[in-house]
């Protein structure tokens, strides 16, 4: 079984592996905004939309 999390992201609502690309964010996306308050995370993956 993956060692999953959710991304770090406050509005996102997808899973990262703990070894992903992205760190603890599931794309570039989160990655940049992370930091900011987003009404919503817009990374496009299934669980954001
Ligand atoms: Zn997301
Ligand atoms: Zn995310």
């Amino acid at each position: 079984m993956a060692d999953v999390q959710k991304c770090a992201h406050p509005s996102c609502n997808c899973t990262v592996t703990k070894d992903g690309e992205y760190g603890k964010y599931c794309s570039e996306h989160c990655k940049e905004k992370g930091q900011q308050t987003e009404l919503r995370c817009e990374c496009r993956h299934p669980a954001c939309r």
